[in-house]
């Protein structure tokens, strides 16, 4: 009786079959790549149990006459069971993002990604599965010709294992499926797709050579013979050497192995000899994945020993701050069957983590001296993770991170290094400036900034929340502190205009004192200001806790609510402040409600809303009627 595929694989199969990729070929890398789990795994097995033996091989068959192409392992074989949820049902990990993918995306995926399993029926109108598990004493079968379903059957196969046999389409007049049969292509497609799978995939393979005592001019002199022939090189891709790999090889290697669609931003590899004994192949994404910056994203890379893979996700090989790496390692030193507890105390792989650190760290410092615009497409890509690294741990990386950083400036808007900005810095300028705030255009208009950049000084726009958390951990660079602008104590004044204002503040001592008292349960301070230009008032703070870093720790789920210590800051050269003189002398009542306006405002520009909106509203709009 046949069974239903689920709906899912019903829609993947439905695509295979009437697919109108051109690059149909790739089933065979897909086939290939299933039967060299499937030894994979066995081998895996036979490190802890001594009575598997086998040899680990796979063999390809072409039969012409039959239109048969069949894929041979000699790997872990499946069980009823297995066959029916493997097969039967969509493979998670290949076809992950398929439900979500329309048809055009579709193709790219099938390109890109591989599809597994069902990739045979792009080029096969019915596949058989002739499969013997080590875990049950019975072979089975499983048939399929497509869209309508399977049946499984008793199988005569004797040995461990799968045999994949594929019913080539017959060529119609755009499609030549026959070349599938053909023994050059197949060569051909093995070569390119499948080189460094680690067990001999073989062929048997027609050559010919002389007859013996064949004269040269003989018709007859030569004559054909069939060795089974290996036709993979077998060298697992990392273990190759750079000069032998082309670009096109690795981004594939890389899509197939680390489900991406884009090739990587970069590609780190190397071998190391030494303390430790490795090699690694590290991609940096050129796309975060989906869930990068959610608490879903599991970092690690795939960890072999000796070729053999042990671990999908090592997450002790990278620290959290390069956590956006992918890739793989392969080290001799460790050992084969080493568990996710003991793995914790390796030394051996403690010492390779330090060292792939510190290769990552090398080779993004000289992306960014190098290639500076793909270092800041990274950069906004993972950025935001480095300066979290920066952050983390009580600033214990900082110092190793410091350089890769890039902000935002007022220096053409562009991104600049935090050693670039102190190498513009004006003769006598003591601190590095910072503004923050959600973009960059809003920052750009801050009243607190104007007098500062008019003067000439260059302003970091930091729009990340978490920017001034790592800025504050930084403290310094180069023996130059960081100075928010909208902190209270910046001096920019020449001492004549300091004088001239202290003389103001002296004049109008009592003018500050009513503001004050009125604003006591919001400002701690009223004050002349020495840096506003065009604005009328505007909220520095006094003390660490800037309003930006107030903003961000009340947006995370604790109770502790914490508070800038404000100061309200009132520009001398405004009308305003000529009317607030004159308020102090005929009404004091009405001083005390402009002091309440203008924090409002000066509020308003740090995107902080009025406590009671209606009364500011109600307020503005008498004083319109006036
Ligand atoms: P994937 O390989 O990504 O898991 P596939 O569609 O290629 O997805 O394969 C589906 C599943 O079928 C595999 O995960 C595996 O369990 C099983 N399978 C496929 N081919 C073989 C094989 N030659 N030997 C044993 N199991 C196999
Ligand atoms: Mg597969």
């Amino acid at each position: 009786m046949k069974t239903q595929f689920k709906a899912e694989s019903k829609k993947l199969l439905d695509l295979m079959i009437n697919s109108i990729y051109t690059h149909k070929e790739i089933f065979l890398r897909e086939l290939l790549s299933n039967a060299s789990d499937a030894i994979d795994k066995l081998h895996f097995k036979s490190l802890t149990d001594s009575s598997i033996e086998s040899d680990f091989s796979i063999e390809i068959n072409i039969d012409k006459e039959n239109r048969t192409l069949s894929i041979s392992d000699t790997g872990i074989g499946m069980t009823k069971d297995e066959l029916e949820s493997n097969l039967g049902t969509i493979a998670k990990s290949g076809s992950l993002d398929f439900k979500t993918a329309n048809k055009n995306d579709a193709l790219d995926i099938i390109g890109q990604f591989g599809v597994g399993f069902y990739s045979a029926f792009m080029v096969a109108d019915k596949v058989t599965v002739d499969t013997k598990s080590c875990e049950s004493g019975d072979a089975n079968r499983w048939v399929s010709e497509g869209a309508d379903g399977y049946i499984i059957e008793k199988s005569d196969k004797q040995n461990l294992g799968t045999t994949v046999t594929l019913h080539i389409k017959k060529d119609s007049d755009d499609e030549k499926y026959s070349e599938f049969l053909d023994e050059f292509t197949i060569k051909r497609l093995v070569k390119k797709h499948s080189d460094y799978l680690r067990y001999p995939i073989k062929m048997e393979c027609e050559h010919s050579r002389k007859k013996e005592g064949a004269k040269d001019d003989d018709e007859n002199a030569w004559e054909t013979y069939k060795t089974l022939d290996t036709l993979n090189s077998m060298t697992p891709i990392w273990k190759k050497n750079k000069k032998d790999l082309s670009d096109e090889e690795i981004n594939q290697f890389y899509k197939d192995k680390f489900m991406d669609f884009e090739n990587p931003a970069k590609v780190i590899q190397s071998k190391t000899e030494g303390t430790a004994t490795y090699s690694s192949m590290l991609f940096v994404p050129s796309i975060p994945p989906f869930n990068y910056y959610t608490k879903d994203f599991e970092k690690g890379l795939q960890l072999y020993s000796s070729g053999v893979l042990i671990m999908e996700k090592c997450a002790e090989l990278l620290p959290d701050y390069f956590s956006f790496v992918k890739g793989l390692v392969d080290s001799e030193d460790l050992s084969l069957n080493i568990s996710r507890e003991t793995l914790q105390h390796d030394r051996q792989l403690k010492i390779i983590a330090k060292s792939l650190d510190k290769k990552i760290k090398n080779e993004l410092s000289s992306w960014l001296k190098n290639d500076r615009e793909n270092y800041e497409k990274f950069f906004n890509n993972f950025g935001l993770q480095l300066k979290y690294g920066v952050y983390a741990s009580y600033g214990a990386n900082k110092d190793k991170l410091k350089d890769l950083l890039l902000f935002k400036s007022s220096n053409e808007n562009k991104l600049t290094t935090i050693a670039e900005y102190v190498s513009r810095m004006k003769e006598k300028q003591q601190e590095i400036y910072y503004a923050c705030g959600d973009s960059v255009e809003k920052i750009s208009r801050m009243p607190q900034i104007e007098s500062i950049r008019d003067a000439g000084y260059e302003v970091l726009y930091l729009t990340d929340d978490i920017d001034e958390f790592t800025i504050k951990m930084l403290n310094e660079y180069d023996g130059k502190k960081f100075k928010n602008v909208a902190s209270g104590d910046i001096n920019l004044d020449s001492d004549e205009k300091s004088k001239e204002n202290e003389e103001k503040i002296k004049q109008h001592s009592n003018l500050f004192e009513i503001m004050k008292e009125a604003l006591k349960d919001k400002v701690s301070d009223v004050k002349l200001s020495n840096r506003l230009k065009n604005g009328a008032v505007c909220l520095t703070t006094s003390g660490e806790m800037s309003i930006e870093m107030e903003k961000v720790l009340n947006s995370m789920p604790t109770d502790h609510k914490v508070k800038a210590q404000r100061v309200l800051e009132i520009n001398g050269n405004h009308a305003i402040f000529q009317k607030l003189c004159d308020l102090e002398e005929t009404d004091q009542d009405k001083l005390k409600e402009y002091a309440e306006l203008l924090y409002i405002q000066a509020a308003l520009i740090e995107g902080i809303s009025p406590e009671d909106p209606v009364d500011f509203g109600n307020k503005i709009s008498q004083i319109m009627a006036k």
